[in-house]
């Protein structure tokens, strides 16, 4: 068995792009550096972004690059009852509620609470609390929508009684240069969603379920989600997970220093291969 397990998870929203490229190559190489292992996940619990036509592309794109993985793939999609465990490991130490604010009635909440923060890393950072049983139970006999919400502070305070202190071992840098033992601060996320309305689970549950399921040791994954990773860190400890190394590495952007993104459809390794460029070009391109 390999002491050195690492992925490339990408989100079968859209074509893959140099992007792409250069965050697949990077742990692929890691990996064939190490003799480890090379897993590739598709992370499609988004049903109404995630197309079979975008995962076919994602396939027949690396394996032009010249990639290979284990077989067989994961697909989130096929795992939800895995996610629904964990979430159900958090709702028994009482550590989730359910949250029946719509994004208006958030907005408003932190507009209105100069303590809270509009811009968190992934929105508004919103504290709140679970409603009182019986008002719970009349909303969800009318069939309200909910979304599951970690009480961030209270999860904090149950990990000091846990395993693991909070910190993470970055081998790469996150974008202000943050490297070896940074200390995880999922405060800044306020009560994160992790599970949404309409997808039963969260990226940040599905993502640290899989990598310890699969036995992930190194993480390598672009710099954009390095915030993710104080609650990641967070939800391991509490879900009783292995602490992977992680290796978050710089972001490729075009001409003008802006990030790609997958609306550009002229940096596509489709269009690319199109229009006569070869894996080697490709990976010269990207300093391999
Ligand atoms: N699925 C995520 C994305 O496509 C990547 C997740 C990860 O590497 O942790 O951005």
């Amino acid at each position: 068995m390999t002491d050195f397990i690492t992925r490339f998870a990408p989100s079968p929203t859209g074509l893959l792009h140099l992007g792409h490229a250069f965050s697949a190559l990077t742990a692929y190489e890691a990996a064939r550096k190490k003799d480890g292992a090379f897993i590739l996940r598709i992370e499609d619990i988004d049903a109404g972004r995630c197309k079979p036509e975008f995962e076919q592309a994602i396939y027949d794109d690396l394996e032009w690059l010249g990639l290979s993985w284990l077989t067989p793939v994961r697909r989130q999609s096929d795992h939800f009852k895995d996610y629904e465990n964990a979430l159900a490991v958090l709702r028994n130490k009482g550590l989730v509620y359910r949250c029946f604010k719509t994004r208006k009635e958030v907005a408003e909440a932190i507009a209105s609470a100069p303590h809270l923060s509009p811009d968190g890393p992934e929105g508004p950072q919103y504290f709140g609390e679970p409603l009182t049983p019986n008002k719970e139970k009349e909303y969800l006999r009318k069939g309200q929508a909910f979304a599951w919400r970690l009480n961030i502070k209270k999860a904090i305070e149950a990990t000091r009684n846990l395993n693991g202190p909070l910190f993470f071992t970055e081998e790469g840098a996150g974008p202000k240069g943050e490297t070896g033992e940074v200390t995880a601060t999922p405060e800044v996320f306020g009560d994160a969603i992790i599970a949404r309305k309409d997808a039963r689970t969260s990226y940040h549950i599905a993502s640290v379920v899989d990598d310890a399921l699969q036995g992930v040791t190194h993480i390598i994954r672009g710099e954009d989600l390095f915030h993710a990773t104080h609650l990641h860190r967070l939800l391991q400890i509490l879900l009783d997970l292995p602490a992977p190394i992680y290796h978050h590495h710089r972001l490729i952007t075009d001409e003008n220093g802006a990030r790609l993104s997958k609306r550009d459809q002229s940096i596509t390794l489709r269009a690319l291969r199109e229009d006569g460029a070869t894996p080697q070009d490709i990976r010269k391109r990207l300093g391999f």
